[in-house]
Formats: C-alpha cells, structure tokens, sequence
C-alpha cells in the first residue's frame, strides 16, 4: 500500500502493481533530457522509474477499484524490458481488500499498464477475471482502438485484458453521448473525458461531502509531468492534452482537489497550487500518507 485517507465519508485506498520502467525520452516528449533527467533520473538504458498505482474507494455500499497495473500477462521479453513486479495482489491483501469484496473495477484507458490485472493468467493458461463479482467499465471507444492494432500504438493494447470481460458480458463499455448524459458510475464516483492520451482517456472524479478527488490517470502522470507543456511522447493529440491540463487546473487547483497520479511511485497524491511563477506545483498529502515496501 502506498497511502490511505479519507474523503468526506470515503475511504480511499493507493495500492501498487509495484515500478517498473519506461523510456524517458517517450515519457517526456519533446522536453529535452537535461531538463527532465533533474526530475526523474534515468538508468544505463535511458529508462526511469515509475509506479503503478491503483486506487481501491470504500463508499460505504461499493468497494471500487481505479485501473489494475501491468499484471501478470506479460511475456517473458516484455518482463524484461518493463522490470515489472506483479505485486497488486499482494498490495491489495496488504491493505486488507479482497478481489471477491470488490464490485466495480474501472479503467481510464486500456493501455497495457492501466488493465492488467482485469484479469489473471493460470498456469494451465486460463485467463479468469480477477475480481469475481466485479462490473468492469472502459470507453467503447477505447476498444475499437485497441482492436484495431494500429503500428503506433498496437503493443500497448492487449485484448486478453478486456475481451474475455467483454464476451462473457462484465465489462460495460461507455460512450461519449453516455457519459454527457450519465456521468455516474455509482453514487459519488464518476468519469469525465480529457482526451489527449489517448482519444477517450478518462478521469475518475470521486466526492464525498463537498471534499473532492480525481485520478487523473496519464493526462498527468507523475507530479513530474504537472507543467502543461510537458507531455508524454506517447500522447496521441499533444496538443490536445496541452489544452486539457490547463482545463483541468481551472477547477483542480480552485477547487483543491485531492489529485490521484496514475504513475507517482513517490507521491500518489496531492493538491496542486500555482507557484510564484505561475507554473503548477504538487503539494503532497504528507498527512495522510503511509508509506511502507509494497
Ligand atoms: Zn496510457
């Protein structure tokens, strides 16, 4: 577990599929390394670190679970090149929430690293999901994306992770014109679009009692990643993701939300201020934080 803390009359729970690594360049876009190296220090091969970190919400009635990691689908190759660990079972165990006790399972998008552990590999090769008696929830759209195995982009999407949810009819895949419709998933827990990332990403908003969180998944990744202009080089639309960071301080930083990053090993959350500068800076949650290994 990486923290806990409440919000209003939730509870919110940061577990971790544990680190793993990625190229620092692509993590960084266009922002040139004696820049970005002062923020995240990269290894022999150029990758630096990063977390994976799910978020288990405690609303009373519904125990949610805010994406799943890497997973333990991975081959052999891609181990290697991610150095990933597999720890969220452990992580939620540790933190004392079972995978029966969970009733709602979301993801942001459906990048390798968000939804692995939608679902878990058996020695025999079977895949089963591994929260029995969840409903899952992902964008349609990032589905059909997924599906289409462009060259940009095909390896970070992996249909055993969503489509055995899908066919055996768990997974609810949501809409655009839904969710400007219903935004609710269930009471106090919704999504909104930001995208950039990826053409559909979603934020999770969560609120209690006039207090107010959001995960806002790999718009803004690591507390590294707060200045608007700097994105990821994976970004689909980087201009668009530009534009959706400003929008997203027009209310998260007024507003002092509980801001929950998807890939901060270190800081998994914080409110944001503007700084004398007028650049955005994280102010980590230090009082509710628990830090231990796992
Ligand atoms: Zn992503």
């Amino acid at each position: 577990m990486r923290a806990r803390t409440r919000l209003g009359r939730f509870e919110l729970i940061v577990c971790t599929d544990g680190t793993y690594r990625l190229d620092g360049g692509a993590m960084f876009g266009v922002v040139p390394k004696t820049l970005w190296q002062k923020r995240a220090p990269a290894d022999e091969l150029n990758r630096i670190m990063l977390g994976l970190n799910t978020v288990v919400v405690r609303t009373g009635r519904h125990t949610v679970v805010i994406e799943t990691g890497i997973g333990n689908k991975q081959n052999a190759k891609m181990r290697e090149i991610h150095r990933n660990e597999e720890l969220l079972p452990a992580s939620l165990a540790g933190a004392g929430v079972k995978p029966e006790e969970v009733d709602i399972v979301i993801n942001s998008h459906l990048h390798f690293d968000h939804c692995g552990w939608n679902t878990t590999l058996h020695p025999d090769g079977s895949i089963t999901p591994t929260f029995p008696n969840a409903r899952y929830f992902a964008h349609l759209g990032e589905v059909e994306h997924g599906h289409l195995q462009l060259d940009r982009d095909r390896v970070s999407y992996l249909s055993p992770n969503y489509d055995p949810l899908i066919e055996s009819g768990r997974m609810t895949l949501l809409t655009t014109e839904g969710i400007q419709t219903d935004s609710g998933i269930v009471p106090g827990v919704s999504v909104e679009l930001f995208p950039g990332h990826t053409h559909q990403l979603m934020a999770i908003h969560i609120e209690s009692e006039g207090q107010h969180a959001c995960y806002i998944s790999d718009l803004i990744p690591t507390t590294a990643h707060l200045d608007p202009t700097w994105v990821m080089g994976y970004d689909l639309d980087p201009l668009k993701s530009i534009e959706q960071k400003k929008r997203f301080y027009q209310r998260a930083i007024p507003e002092k939300w509980l801001v929950l990053f998807t890939h901060d090993h270190h800081t998994p959350m914080a409110t944001i201020e503007w700084d004398e500068k007028g650049k955005p800076v994280a102010k980590p949650a230090d009082d509710h934080l628990i830090s231990v290994s796992e």
